[in-house]
């Protein structure tokens, strides 16, 4: 999801609202299965942080664990156990390292636990020794493996020669047993090889995320599952159909052992269905999809938009000089072209949407999942350029021009037929307009889509021009001097006036400006450092936005790094702001962009925290240095006690994972106070200062001396 629609959809510039608030709280705090911790290195482990995990864990809530208010977790440790869990944790915090402990637990109510605690020793913000870890329940995991131990594999022969696959697993995903045929059914030589090998079935083994969900729910519904036909992944990366039947293993109480089945490979059987369903739903030219399945489509299409509130967009396509064509060269010529066509806009369009022929040069698009106009009408301008490229056929060049007819769901109608029908509209009023263009059904979106191309061109003059602008806005430290600003990009349309960033960056996001924009911001910003930073004894550090659409780009570290030298800047002196969206891609890729970023010198942080998918896994697996609040999270913190809640749990997390952790949108001395006594390290805000010009923030910095006042600013 591009970044912009992250921020539409989250509305950073609203008004926070208290459901959100919970939402984030949860995400932060409770999704974790197990309980983390940081506790003094004492004779009663004394817990300073507990995370909401630890309830289901142990029975105790975080409020009587801190502090030992109710329970120590040295007497919460079995007794039999102490000595050793004790000696463990010593030995690692002696030699430095990391360490790993499996114990017994007494819960509230007296039941023992088996757990496996892992974490490390770490100095905290006073320079005392504290641990951290996480501690997770592993009771029935062991009991499992106990139980089957003893039961015997009365069929072992069986087993061992049968042609279908055979597996015990967990129902965590682990295999406790494999025959050999499985192996081979999933590439391996032996049972052992894929025992070891295959420990995540639900991730490594599934093609389609939440199969294993599916498989779960079925056997929990009615204890078993009856020829369950998934895709797969053999070890190769080669994929499989297979066919599961499954059920679950009880023992002499009743209780859960194992989940037991049988597999299948049934990819032939699928490769012929698959060959028969092609047949009958595409078109035999072209292999795109036909009337039919664009039926189905379109109406997938709308109930998903229904449930999502996204919308859809139906383009209806007809070629404008395909008659000529198709005469003058012949039916040869014009399949063709057809055909050249069919490729042109399946690349345009990603894998969720559809391109189908209805016959003729009729073509329709199928587009899902946007929540912008902006984004759509991009869509359709490369689609507009790439039917146009020059075709050649028979030896001679053709350029070949469309009219394109949009209809949108909900409004232009909410079922296919009348959907395609106002589509259809739409593209003879295109044709009317001169061809070689795109119209909307609705007169409204017609006036949309002008307003947004004029916004478009005016930007691409603006920053060929210089016409861009920089502003600045400090962050400062709990004593309000300046230790950082942020660039933020300014733009004033010569007719309408200045245009929200927020809007101009979605633009420049959906035309491919985006790239060209930064580079102005980076220029100027690092300009500005070496200015600022020359003979400052502690230097500011200076923050740029970078869109998540930057990330696409394989060459972003070196362009940056180009910049730095250019400006001969300290690569120091620059942090880097990022949201959450850049996380949903290609994460491997992603960690591997955020590393040379972070092997270039420069720091990075984390965006906007609170107004996505705030989860904790970002946070661990990413080298960032720096979150930054969002102002949702901050908004009203001085009043309400769910904000404050979440506010104290989000700094305490970003503290202990030992992050910088900044505040934005701070606007009133009661919030600043707040924060900075849940032990913020930076804040930034109307109190302390608007975003200024470049040479306002110069004497900014010369008057006060780097200190800000709050009402002189204010
Ligand atoms: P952001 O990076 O989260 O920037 C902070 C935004 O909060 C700025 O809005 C700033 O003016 C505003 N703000 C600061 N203090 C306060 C406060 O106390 N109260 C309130 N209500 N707002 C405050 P702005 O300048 O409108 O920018 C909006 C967003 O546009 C930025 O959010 C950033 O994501 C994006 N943006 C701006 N410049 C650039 C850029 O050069 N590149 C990229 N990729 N994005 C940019
Ligand atoms: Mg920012
Ligand atoms: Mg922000």
């Amino acid at each position: 999801m591009p970044y912009s629609t992250l921020r539409q959809r989250h509305g950073s510039l609203s008004s926070p609202r208290a459901v959100d608030r919970a939402r984030v709280l949860d995400t932060l705090v409770n999704n974790l299965e197990g309980m983390a911790y940081r506790c003094r290195h004492d004779c009663h482990w004394t817990m300073v942080f507990v995370s909401q995990g630890c309830l289901a864990l142990t029975g105790y809530a975080p409020d009587e664990l801190r502090g030992n208010a109710v329970i120590s977790w040295e007497e919460v440790t079995h007794p039999d156990d102490r000595a050793r869990v004790r000696a463990a944790v010593q030995e690692a915090v002696d030699a430095g390292q990391r360490f790993a402990v499996q114990y017994r637990i007494t819960a509230r109510g007296g039941q023992t636990r088996r757990v496996v605690e892992r974490g490390v020793a770490v100095r905290d913000e006073r320079g005392e020794r504290v641990i951290e870890g996480f501690i997770e329940d592993v009771t029935q995991r062991q009991a499992t493996l106990e139980a089957l131990e003893h039961a015997e594999l009365r069929y072992r022969h069986i087993f061992e020669h049968a042609s279908e696959g055979i597996f015990q697993t967990t129902r965590e995903g682990q295999y406790l047993a494999a025959n050999p045929a499985l192996a081979r059914i999933y590439g391996y030589a032996t049972p052992q090889e894929l025992m070891a090998d295959l420990s995540d079935i639900e991730h490594r083994l599934y093609v389609q995320a939440g199969r294993r969900e599916v498989f779960h729910r079925l056997m929990k519904a009615q204890g078993q599952v009856l020829n369950f036909e998934s895709e797969v992944f053999r070890r190769d990366g080669t994929r499989i159909w297979i066919s599961e039947n499954a059920h679950i293993v009880r023992g002499s109480q009743g209780e859960f052992l194992c989940y037991e089945g049988t597999v299948q490979d049934i990819t032939e059987r699928r490769r012929y269905q698959a060959q028969l369903e092609r047949q009958a739903n595409h078109d035999l030219l072209t292999g795109l999809p036909n009337r039919v399945l664009l039926g189905d489509r379109i109406a997938q299409g709308i109930a998903r938009a229904q449930r999502l509130g996204y919308f859809l967009a139906l383009v209806f396509i007809d070629l404008d000089n395909f008659k000529y064509i198709n005469d003058s060269l012949g039916h040869a010529a014009g399949d063709e072209l057809l055909k050249v066509i069919a490729t042109r806009l399946t690349g345009c369009l990603r894998s969720s949407d559809t391109v189908a022929r209805l016959g003729g040069d009729e073509f329709v698009l199928l587009v899902n999942d946007h929540y912008r106009m902006g984004s759509v009408i991009s869509l359709l301008e490369r689609v507009l350029q790439d039917i146009g490229r020059p075709i050649v056929l028979g030896g001679r060049e053709f350029h070949v021009g469309a009219s394109l007819g949009v209809a949108m769901y909900p409004g232009d109608g909410d079922d296919a037929q009348q959907l395609l029908k106002h589509a259809d509209v739409a593209m003879y009023a295109a044709k009317d307009r001169g061809r070689n263009n795109f119209q909307f059904f609705t007169r409204e979106l017609n006036r949309q889509a002008d307003e947004r191309l004029s916004l478009e061109a005016a930007l691409r003059d603006a920053l060929e021009q210089g016409g861009l602008e920089v502003h600045y806005q400090p962050k400062v430290d709990h004593r309000r001097r300046i230790v950082g600003v942020e660039a933020l990009a300014r733009w004033t349309h010569p007719e309408l006036g200045p245009v929200a960033p927020d809007r101009f960056i979605a633009i420049a996001e959906e035309t491919g400006l985006i790239l060209p924009l930064t580079t102005t911001v980076l220029r100027n910003a690092f300009a500005a450092a070496r200015r600022w930073n020359q003979g400052r004894e502690v230097p500011l550090r200076m923050a740029v936005n970078l869109s998540a659409q930057l990330f696409l780009n394989d060459g972003i570290v070196a362009h940056v790094a180009g910049l730095l030298r250019e400006a001969e800047l300290p690569p120091a002196q620059v942090e880097l702001e990022i949201t959450e969206s850049v996380f949903l891609g290609d994460s491997e890729r992603t960690v591997a962009l955020l590393s040379d970023f972070k092997a270039l010198g420069v720091t990075l942080a984390m965006d906007d925290f609170g107004t996505g998918y705030s989860s904790l896994s970002y946070l661990r697996r990413f080298p960032l240095d720096t979150i930054k609040l969002d102002r949702m999270l901050v908004t009203g913190i001085e009043c309400e006690e769910d904000v404050a809640m979440i506010a104290r749990a989000a700094v305490s997390l970003g503290k202990s994972l030992r992050k910088t952790v900044v505040a934005e949108g701070v606007e009133n001395q009661a919030q600043f106070d707040f924060l900075r006594f849940q032990g913020c390290d930076e804040f930034q805000g109307y109190l302390l200062s608007r975003p200024v010009p470049d040479a306002q923030l110069t004497r900014l910095l010369q008057e006060s001396g780097g200190v800000v006042a709050a009402a002189a600013m204010a």
